[in-house]
C-alpha cells in the first residue's frame, strides 16, 4: 500500500516511463505515469493540457485533463510549473504535431505543488551561471536533463567498450601516499587537528596522522593501474580524480572523472588505436541512443555538434609528431600570445590552432620533449623525446593524455634522478621493471572534457552534476 490511495481500476495499470508512453506502440494501453509539470494550458472547452516530464527522455508527454475529473477545479486547474503528479490514463494517438501519443487522464493525483511565486524555474531562459547556484533544481531543465542522459550514455559506452575489448575494471585507491607525476597539486587528507598541529621540533609529526605519513587524494590511478596491467594484462580504472591546482578555467575542475586504461604489451601506436576506438564508440553510441538530446544540443547550444561527431566517425585521427606540430605552428604566420619553440609545452591556443584551423579534425600529437613530460614515459632512441601522446579535439583541446611507459629499469632510474625523484618512494613501481618487465601503455581520458566536446557546452561546470572548483563546493 502506498499513502496516496488506490488507483481507479482493480487491475493495476503498469507504471511506465514517459519515454515508453511517447512511443506509438503504447497507444491503447492504460498506464500510470509520474513526473513534474512543465506547462499547463487551460482550454476554453473546459479541459486542460498538461505537459509532463519525468527525465526518462527529452520530450514531454501531453496529458489531457477533462473537467469531469473530480479534482479538476480544486487541484488540476491549480497545477503550477514544477508540481509533481501521478496520472493514470489511456494512451491515444495524438493529432498534434511532433508527438505520436498523448494521455487522456482518468485520474490525477497531486504529490506536491511548487509555489509559483517562489519556484526559481517558473520562468524559462535562466543563464547557466544562475543555474549553477541552484544545482539542486537544474536537473529539471531541458539542458541539464539532456546532459544527465548523455553523461550516462557515455559512461555506459566506456564500460561496454573496455569489457568487449577484454579489459578488467580495476578500482585503484582514492587515498594515496604517492604523487603520480611528482608535480600535480594535491589535496591532503588528514585527521590531525589543524588548529593544533603536533610538531616534532619544527616539523609536523606525521606519525600521529591517520596513515602515519602524509597522504592525499589521487590525481591519477595510473601507477597502481600499471601493477595490475603487469599481472593480468589489460585493465581500466574509472573514478573520481582530484587536482588542487588553482586553475579557474572553463576546462578544469578540482574533482573530475577519469578513465585510465593500461595494457601490457601495447606500444604507443596500439595506445593511439585504443584511444581512437574508445572515442568513436562513445560518439557512435551517443548519436544512436540519445538522438533527441543531441538534436537539442545542435539546435540550442552549438550548431556544429552533429556534423562534427558524424565527420569524426568517418575519419581516422591524424598522427602528428610534436616536432612536426612545432614546424607547422612556426610556419603558420599566426600571432600567438605564447611563443612557439621546440622544447616548450604547447599552450591551448597552439592546440586549438592545430585542430581547429590547420587540420580541422582530431589530432594525436606524440613524441614530446623529455624535459616537459613525466619520468615514466618511454625514452625514444633520439634521447630527446619520449613516447607521450595527447589527443586534441577542436574547441576543447586536450581530452586524452597518455604514453608508452618506460619498461627499462636503468632508463627509468636515470629519468627519476633527472626529475629529482627518490627511487625509494617508488620501490614497488620500479619492482615492476625488476621482475618480468614488459612493454606497456595507457592513457587518461577526462569524462567531462568528452562531454564538453559532445554537447558543445562552453563550461565544464555545467557537464558534471556538482562542480568543485576553487572557492566552490556549495552543493
Ligand atoms: P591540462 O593540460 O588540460 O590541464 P593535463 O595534461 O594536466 O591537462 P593529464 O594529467 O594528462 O591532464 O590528465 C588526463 C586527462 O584528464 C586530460 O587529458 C583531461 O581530459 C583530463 N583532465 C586533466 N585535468 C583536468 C581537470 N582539472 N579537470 C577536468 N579534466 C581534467
Ligand atoms: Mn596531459
Amino acid at each position: 500500500m502506498n499513502n496516496y490511495g488506490p488507483l481507479s481500476t482493480n487491475i493495476m495499470p503498469s507504471k511506465i516511463s514517459i519515454a515508453a508512453t511517447r512511443k506509438a506502440e503504447s497507444v491503447g494501453q492504460t498506464v500510470v505515469i509520474q513526473g513534474w509539470v512543465r506547462t499547463r494550458r487551460d482550454s476554453k472547452g473546459g479541459f486542460s493540457f498538461i505537459e509532463l516530464n519525468d527525465g526518462s527522455c527529452f520530450g514531454n508527454i501531453q496529458v489531457i485533463a477533462e473537467a469531469a475529473l473530480p479534482n479538476y477545479e480544486s487541484e488540476v486547474k491549480k497545477l503550477t510549473v514544477g508540481s509533481s503528479v501521478r496520472v493514470e490514463g489511456e494512451v491515444r494517438a495524438s493529432p498534434g504535431k511532433g508527438q505520436a501519443t498523448e494521455v487522456l487522464a482518468k485520474n490525477i493525483l497531486v504529490y506536491g505543488i511548487a509555489d509559483a511565486e517562489a519556484y526559481p524555474l517558473q520562468k524559462k531562459g535562466h543563464s547557466f551561471e544562475f543555474l549553477r547556484t541552484i544545482a539542486h533544481l537544474r536537473p529539471r531543465t531541458n539542458t541539464f536533463g539532456a546532459i544527465a542522459r548523455v553523461r550516462n550514455c557515455v559512461c555506459n559506452s566506456i564500460h561496454q567498450y573496455f569489457q568487449e575489448e577484454g579489459f578488467l575494471y580495476l578500482h585503484t585507491p582514492i587515498i594515496t601516499a604517492s604523487d603520480c607525476e611528482g608535480a600535480g597539486a594535491m589535496f591532503q587528507v588528514t585527521t590531525l587537528p589543524l588548529d593544533k598541529l603536533p610538531t616534532d621540533g619544527a616539523k609536523i609529526d606525521y606519525h600521529l596522522d591517520f596513515f602515519n605519513r602524509p597522504s592525499y587524494l589521487t590525481v591519477s590511478g595510473q601507477l597502481e593501474g600499471e601493477t595490475y596491467a603487469c599481472g593480468v594484462g589489460k585493465i581500466y580504472t574509472f573514478g573520481p580524480t582530484f587536482r588542487a591546482e588553482n586553475s579557474n578555467t572553463p576546462r578544469h575542475l578540482a574533482e573530475f572523472w577519469m578513465v585510465e586504461p593500461e595494457a601490457a604489451f601495447n606500444d604507443i601506436f596500439d595506445n593511439m588505436d585504443l584511444a581512437q576506438g574508445l572515442l568513436k564508440r562513445i560518439f557512435r553510441d551517443v548519436l544512436e541512443k540519445c538522438p533527441e538530446d543531441m538534436q537539442f544540443f545542435s539546435e540550442r547550444i552549438d550548431k556544429t555538434v552533429l556534423e562534427t561527431l558524424n565527420h569524426i566517425l568517418e575519419s581516422e585521427f591524424l598522427h602528428v609528431s610534436y616536432t612536426e606540430a612545432i614546424a607547422i605552428l612556426e610556419k603558420s604566420g599566426e600571432k600567438f600570445e605564447f611563443p612557439v619553440a621546440w622544447g616548450s609545452d604547447l599552450q591551448s591556443e597552439h592546440e586549438r590552432f592545430l585542430t581547429e584551423k590547420h587540420f580541422k579534425c582530431p589530432v594525436i600529437l606524440y613524441d614530446y620533449p623529455r624535459t616537459i613530460k613525466p619520468f615514466y614515459m618511454r625514452l625514444n632512441d633520439d634521447e630527446k623525446t619520449v613516447r607521450a601522446m595527447d589527443v586534441l579535439v577542436p574547441k576543447v583541446g586536450e581530452i586524452i593524455g597518455g604514453s608508452q611507459r618506460e619498461e627499462r629499469l636503468d632508463v627509468l632510474e636515470t629519468r627519476m634522478a633527472e626529475q629529482k625523484l627518490n627511487p625509494a618512494d617508488y620501490w614497488w613501481y620500479t619492482d615492476l621493471r625488476r621482475y618480468g618487465t614488459v612493454p606497456h601503455a595507457g592513457f587518461g581520458l577526462g569524462v567531462e572534457r568528452v562531454l564538453l566536446f559532445i554537447t558543445g557546452m562552453a563550461n565544464i561546470r555545467d557537464v558534471i552534476p556538482f562542480p568543485r572548483t576553487p572557492g566552490n563546493a556549495d552543493f
